[in-house]
């Protein structure tokens, strides 16, 4: 059975871009309290299952009370690369950093951030080796190993911040942890790294410089070596969720929390619109497209995913969502038009219907791009030739030539509208596939 993205996952659409500086910052808040919950996925970009994790927040949870504050994709280039750290280690960058370190800005940024008089407490979200157990039990599961904890830096803050007694918070999460789990062995702990007195390295990180500046601070850590990335991103979730509920955090997600439903969700990867004139689906695309008509420079991409990322390569523009590289764009340089109409119109099975700028239409049998005075349609794949408008014409499925499909199901086709040789706008027609046939 095919995925089929319905009314029950809201916001999806909704365009996610709001910047702290260099970093990408979604709020979602309510007037009822300033209490607000600070998740941080993506310091260590080798660890998908904390900022896939952080984005299905983004994009498939609603906030009813209080706040829920989230970053993502801290290290979104080390993200992209699927390494720790392109300029080092982010977090041990957040006692001292030389001026000159790359991170500087983003370390400064999120420390900014996390000292924000709202903030509540911090979740910093990592992967980590192995199975914690207090005890030791060989190479994956033992005392060394940061898998499926809660890690605290010491066990209390000043005994009048609310929730510093990250100890019993810590404990009370993995308790409730681990009531949900998918195998026996995944079992939550807590560790305590007691950063003040036994841990230099912890000195230096992210959660350390909050704890320092009297925030509550956990790191979550799921297991590198569980075997999906859903069932990463299942505890992460899982965890944040009992950080919400202790907090008073009123939330609904209109999709149960099980590995099959995560697995269906990090499937889809959203929406990409191109400076407005066009918009494509990235789940089921293409490894790449050629001839897309966009400008050669100020192009502006807007992701319904926040882990999207557009990197320009050679002469190429390589779309990401988080390490995930989803299909590479083949530029095709074009003035975008200034004066082009705002509505088009199309035939679709016979019945005359009116879109806007950058839509989808639906076809059973065939449709025909209405002749415009001063338009031209580019139907990008129709096998007829000697027309240089293909305005006018009735097409059917049979008239494409399948390399020029956007979808690997070969359904989806683009058209594109031009006045006086300045792009316009690009539709899709989608080909209904009959499958009881
Ligand atoms: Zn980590």
């Amino acid at each position: 059975m095919k995925y089929i993205l319905t009314g029950a996952f809201f916001a999806l659409n909704i365009f996610l871009t709001p910047i702290f500086g260099d970093v990408q910052l979604i709020k979602k808040e309510n007037s009822d309290s300033n209490t607000t919950l600070l998740v941080i996925g993506g310091i260590h970009g080798d660890e998908p299952g904390g900022y896939f994790s952080a984005s299905i927040l983004a994009t498939h949870y609603k906030i009813n009370s209080k706040n829920l504050w989230i970053v993502p994709n801290l290290n979104q280039e080390s993200i992209q690369k699927d390494a720790r750290g392109i300029n080092g280690d982010m977090n041990r960058k957040f006692s001292i950093i030389e001026s000159k370190d790359k991170d500087k800005k983003i370390v400064e940024d999120i420390k900014e951030i996390i000292t924000k008089e709202n903030v509540s407490l911090v979740l910093n979200l990592h992967d980590g080796n192995g199975f914690y157990r207090k005890t030791d039990r060989g190479n994956i599961f033992n005392a060394n190993a940061w898998g499926q904890t809660c890690v605290i830096d010491q066990c209390d803050l000043n005994q009048s911040q609310p929730f510093g007694n990250l100890n019993t918070i810590a404990i009370d999460v993995k308790e409730r942890i681990n009531k949900k789990l998918i195998e026996d062995h995944h079992t939550f702990d807590v560790k305590n790294t007691n950063t003040k007195f036994d841990d230099e390295a912890m000195k230096l990180s992210l959660t350390y410089f909050a704890v320092t500046n009297n925030k509550p601070a956990f790191a979550i850590e799921s297991s590198k070596n569980l075997p999906s990335l859903s069932q990463k991103v299942f505890y992460h979730l899982l965890a944040i969720e009992e950080f919400m509920n202790i907090m008073d955090i009123s939330f609904t997600r209109e999709f149960e929390l099980n590995e099959q439903n995560i697995d269906e969700i990090l499937k889809n990867y959203g929406n990409l619109n191109i400076n407005s004139n066009i918009s494509i689906n990235l789940t089921n695309i293409k490894k790449s497209l050629s001839f897309i008509p966009i400008k050669s420079e100020s192009n502006v991409f807007k992701f319904s995913n926040p882990l999207g990322r557009v990197v320009r390569e050679g002469g190429n523009f390589i779309v990401y969502i988080g390490n995930k590289k989803i299909t590479t764009l083949g530029p095709q340089y074009f003035k975008q038009g200034e004066s082009c109409t705002e509505k088009f119109e199309v035939i679709v099975d016979k019945n005359i219907v009116s879109l806007d700028a950058a839509s989808d239409f639906f076809v059973n049998d065939d449709f025909n791009i209405v002749k415009k005075d001063g338009y031209r349609a580019n139907i990008i794949g129709y096998k007829a030739i000697g027309r240089l408008d293909e305005s006018g014409v009735n097409i059917k499925l049979q008239d494409f030539d399948k390399r020029f499909s956007i979808d690997v199901d070969d359904t989806v086709y683009r058209i594109e509208l031009y006045k006086n040789n300045e792009f316009c706008s690009m539709f899709k027609v989608h080909f209904i596939q009959d499958n009881t046939k």
